[in-house]
């Protein structure tokens, strides 16, 4: 990591997605809270974002280890008349520290774009949780040579009022990259990183060098060393290989 970064401190995030029942999820987070409680601690904060059925289970394995709880979006009310969702104060009453907003699978699948993402990060803050705030072009955008305007324009759009690098992270998630096992090259992540932190600097007139900024898509224990070297990384979002515990971990030593 170059010296900037290295004033960062490594945040290894997992992203369970919509997978796991009770039992699988109690024993995926006793393996990863046995690994954190070992000998070989790693120098990084890690927060698993699991399904929402399981966040109350969890918080009880993961007392006392240091892996902190995520959720994986929430509403930007903090209660009334939406059925299906997950308001930011629920997360926190439910033991987590941080919530995900504006997933690729949510402005995708859900319609959701940087205003109602910039809302949902508000009402995370409101609530007192870091926002995990994704971003990412398409691989139209990237073949179109958009790739940075389109990363630029949502770090502008997503982002509210009050944000700051204390409660607020950046992951840098192509969208063309998560779940394919296909990842950019490290210069292009590290330009990517450049142009979030440039947004920021934007947006917020300056503070952009204490923003953790994460990078996401088909991190795997295999590519985990290279991509946390890259200038700008601080850290990463992990989806599939967040489910097994032995393979998340191995990406978290990657950061030692
Ligand atoms: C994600 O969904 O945020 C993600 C990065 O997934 P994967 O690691 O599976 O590409």
């Amino acid at each position: 990591m170059t010296p900037a970064s290295r004033s960062r401190r490594p945040l290894l995030i997992a992203n369970w997605k919509m997978n796991g029942l009770h039992a699988d999820g109690i024993e995926r987070a006793r393996a990863l809270a046995a690994h954190v409680g070992g000998a070989e601690a790693i120098d990084g904060d890690i927060v698993v974002c699991p399904p929402a059925t399981l966040l109350f289970a969890l918080r009880a394995v993961f007392a006392g280890s240091g892996v902190a709880l995520g959720g994986q979006d929430c509403h930007a009310q903090a209660e009334g008349a939406h059925t299906g969702d997950v308001s930011a104060p629920m997360l926190s009453d439910a033991g987590c520290s941080h919530v995900i907003v504006g997933h690729s699978e949510r402005r995708a699948g859900h319609g959701e774009g940087d205003e109602q993402v910039a809302a949902k990060a508000a009402a995370a803050h409101a609530a007192g949780l870091t926002a995990i705030v994704c971003v990412g072009e398409s691989a139209a955008d990237r073949d179109a040579g958009h790739a940075l305007t389109v990363i630029g324009r949502q770090v502008g759009g997503s982002l509210p009022e009050g944000a700051a690098p204390a409660n607020t992270v950046v992951a840098y998630e192509p969208v063309w990259a998560i779940g394919t096992g296909r990842t950019p090259g490290p210069a292009d992540i590290e330009a990517a990183h450049r142009q979030v932190r440039a947004g920021w600097e934007r947006r917020f007139s300056g503070g952009g060098d204490a923003l953790r900024v994460l990078y996401g898509g088909s991190v795997s224990a295999r590519n985990a060393g290279e991509i946390l070297a890259v200038p700008g990384v601080d850290g990463v979002l992990v989806g599939g290989a967040s489910l097994s515990a032995d393979a998340f971990w191995q990406i978290c030593q990657a950061c030692r």
